[in-house]
């Protein structure tokens, strides 16, 4: 059951500037979508990119927030200041940043309740490596990740989308197959309903990440339990992933 227009999310990851916001903008303004769309880029420039696409539904989004609220903590960005310079929405929990800068569920949890609290819609993140997907562990790891960081969230009112993103899909043009996702999208799907109550697990929407490209993104978004997607390589070219916004 699809729950709304399909989110497409550009993940730049740590890609692009000034030049990429430009064309990216340029693309953007001059074409209407079905599709809700996102852009993360990194955080310096999103601010840019909020006034940029102003007058836009186009919303922008960070690809990581701190989980702390203030203080001593250099480096680190909160929900609160992404709130202000008007980000809409956060990635929490990206498979990149669980194996290089040590992220787990319990630092995602505190990420997903700043974000909420803040008003910045959590997109979590969650997947299985190579291994785990060749040992048949998928429902194992998701089943973790999804008991770890999100019970007892405050969400009444609130928007929270889970990203579905196989490592070993992830920039290796090796994309999970429709079938694939669908199969674990309705996993994910009945494990939000045990967390959380059947009426808040049908308003997450579900997307799927993994070398999204416009040749799969429509049997993808044609399967039932997939909302959306999220789009890192791809987006990088903004013709590219227009198309993509195009076909959801
Ligand atoms: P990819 O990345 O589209 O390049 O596979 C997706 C992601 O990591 O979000």
């Amino acid at each position: 059951m699809k729950k709304r227009a399909p989110l497409v999310v550009a993940n730049w990851k740590l890609n692009g500037g000034t030049d990429l916001i430009c064309t990216s903008v340029a693309s953007f303004l001059n074409q209407s979508f079905k599709a809700e769309i996102g852009i993360a880029p990194p955080y310096v420039y999103i601010s840019d990119m909020v006034s940029f696409l102003r007058n836009s539904k186009i919303m922008v989004g960070s690809q990581n927030v701190s989980k702390f609220a203030s203080g001593a903590f250099t480096g680190e960005t909160s929900a609160q200041m992404l709130k202000e310079v008007g980000a809409d929405f956060c990635l929490i929990g990206h498979s990149e940043r669980r194996q290089m800068f040590l992220e787990n569920d319990a630092s995602c949890h505190t990420k997903i309740e700043r974000a909420l609290a803040a008003g910045v819609m959590p997109i979590l993140c969650v997947g299985e490596n190579n291994q785990q997907h060749e040992l048949g562990l998928t429902h194992d790891i998701l089943y973790r990740q999804l008991h770890q960081a999100l019970p007892g969230l405050e969400l009444s009112g609130k928007r929270l989308c889970v990203a579905y993103e196989p490592i070993w899909a992830i920039g290796t043009g090796k994309a999970a197959t429709a079938e694939q996702v669908q199969e674990v999208h309705e996993y994910i799907h009945q494990e939000l309903i045990a967390i959380l109550g059947t009426e808040a697990a049908d308003s997450v929407q579900i997307l799927y990440g993994g070398s999204v490209k416009k040749d799969n993104a429509a049997e993808l978004l044609a399967k039932p339990h997939v909302d959306g997607l999220l789009v890192g390589g791809a987006s990088l070219d903004p013709e590219h992933f227009a198309q993509i916004c195009a076909i959801a």
